[in-house]
């Protein structure tokens, strides 16, 4: 059996990532934190198409949950392989710099940016193996262009790129590609409390994106059609930023 891993996919970009996962032929393996009945929604949902799925809750900002998580899956799994892994998990906890806690830094740094490689190291060595996979990272344009308010979040975001650039080059030989995905704004719960009506004015397309056309650019990636293309950061957001 060939599956998908998307972490966070309870919600927002992640929950039409997995739809759409599906949809291309894979048992989409559900990751959440917390939120079981947005969770058990997105399960329904790869039902209801003819699709096949699970869930499989960890707190990718936790590393010894991550490694528990994932190898009681793959002892439970023994057939079947993971080759699509989504790093899509993340938050936002915005401030400026001079009144930033300790905390706020760190959370947003353990779930955007060490989740990456608790999540990543988990998986790698089996796609190198099977002399396939795919990593997809959701990053953000705040990690390549810099947003005042989320210094946090860009770093976050900007150190997740390095990351996919430097990991491309260890795994290319293996027929692995890692690559990013920086969205603009999206319509999730994570821009909800955002004023879509004034910053829409600042996007040439004049309007948010969906989550379901950052899923299209993941299932695009994900497949064999995207075989040449590594290290590479994809941006979708209207032509907000170039
Ligand atoms: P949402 O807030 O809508 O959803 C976040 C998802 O991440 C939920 O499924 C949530 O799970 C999960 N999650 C959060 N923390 C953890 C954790 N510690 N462990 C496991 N899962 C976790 O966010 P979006 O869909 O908007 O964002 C998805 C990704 O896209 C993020 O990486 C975000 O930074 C990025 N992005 C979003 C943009 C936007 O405009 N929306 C723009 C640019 C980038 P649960 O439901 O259990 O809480």
């Amino acid at each position: 059996m060939k599956c998908a891993l998307v972490t966070g996919g309870s919600r927002g970009i992640g929950k039409a990532i997995c739809v759409r996962l599906s949809a291309s032929g894979y048992h989409v393996i559900v990751n959440y934190h917390s939120n079981i009945t947005e969770a058990e929604n997105t399960l329904e949902l790869i039902r209801s198409n003819g699709g096949s799925g699970e869930l499989l809750q960890f707190d990718v900002a936790n590393g010894v949950e991550v490694e528990k998580a994932i190898d009681s899956w793959k002892a439970n799994n023994k057939e079947s392989i993971i080759e699509v892994l989504v790093n899509n998990a993340g938050i936002r906890q915005d401030a400026l710099m001079m009144w930033m806690e300790d905390s706020t830094w760190n959370n947003v740094l353990n779930t955007n940016l060490n989740s990456f490689f608790y999540v990543t190291k988990q998986l790698i060595k089996e796609m190198m193996v099977n002399k396939f996979g795919r990593v997809i990272n959701i990053v953000s344009l705040s990690g390549i262009k810099g947003m005042p308010g989320q210094v946090n979040y860009s770093a976050a975001k900007a150190g997740v790129i390095g990351a996919t650039k430097a990991l491309a080059q260890e795994v290319g030989k293996k027929n692995v590609t890692i690559n990013a995905i920086a969205p603009g704004f999206i319509k999730t719960d994570m821009t909800a409390d955002m004023n879509e009506k004034e910053l829409k004015n600042l996007i040439p397309m004049n309007r948010f994106g969906e989550a379901e056309e950052v899923a299209d650019l993941v299932a695009f990636l994900a497949s064999k059609k995207a075989s040449y293309i590594t290290g590479e950061v994809i941006s979708i957001n209207g032509g907000l930023y170039t």
